[in-house]
């Protein structure tokens, strides 16, 4: 398989397995290259029959962080600096898919809770609004699900966009303006996610929208 035979048949690929995969081609000897491609192909192709052998919705939403889980925890080559009350992250714009938001609803209709003004606040917003860049520590910016010990309040359910932000550098470079902040890359995690999108009832969007409007 050629990279734009792949590019075509998976158009939902993510931005950085397309910058993984164009890395290799510089790399690799041609058929060599046509083979890893053959087999990422066939890895998402793996993932994706794995993923929706399960009914649409929350079950295939867990099933895909599941298995997101379960990779990082095989692949760590090296220990995430991320810790309990490092919260920056979860002060910037996080997407979810349609079957997380089924997940977190029915958490706030049991009773979950949350500042809801400020969840309505965050829904007016455009994707990547400028707004979600003006400080980490904006009360404003804050996920609605971070917890008053800076903790997330979900842990257990929260989004696989979550699950997969992990820092290697120090945390406090994550406060900073200007921090320079490096990222576990895991390219099966990316395998996962594009397989999980090939889902044709699939939809995406920022948290605070999906949960309100999807
Ligand atoms: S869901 Fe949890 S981990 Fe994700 S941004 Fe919100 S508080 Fe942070």
């Amino acid at each position: 398989m050629k990279r734009n035979e792949f590019n075509a048949k998976h158009p939902r690929t993510t931005k950085s397995l397309k910058e993984f995969v164009i890395s290799y081609e510089k790399s690799l000897a041609p058929d060599v290259y046509e083979k890893f491609l053959n087999s990422l192909d066939a890895e998402i192709g793996n993932a994706h029959d794995e993923i929706m052998a399960l009914p649409p919705g929350p079950a295939r939403a867990r099933k895909l962080q599941e298995l997101v889980e379960e990779e990082i925890r095989k692949n760590s080559k090296f220990p995430s600096t991320c810790s309990k009350g490092c919260s920056a992250c979860c002060h910037l714009e996080v997407e979810i898919t349609n079957y997380e938001s089924e997940i977190l609803t029915e958490l706030l209709e049991n009773g979950h809770p949350i500042d809801k003004d400020r969840l309505k606040s965050q829904s007016r917003r455009e994707l990547q609004d400028p707004v979600w860049k003006n400080g980490v520590r904006n009360v404003e910016n804050q996920c609605v699900f971070l917890g008053a010990d800076k903790a997330c309040s979900i842990y257990d359910q929260r989004p696989v966009m979550c699950r997969r932000h992990a820092v290697t550098s120090a945390p406090i470079n994550c406060e900073l303006p200007d921090g320079k902040i490096s990222l576990c890359y895991y390219p099966r995690v990316d395998v996962l996610i594009v397989a999980a999108s090939e889902d044709p009832d699939l939809r995406v969007g920022p948290l605070a929208k999906m949960i309100l409007f999807s």
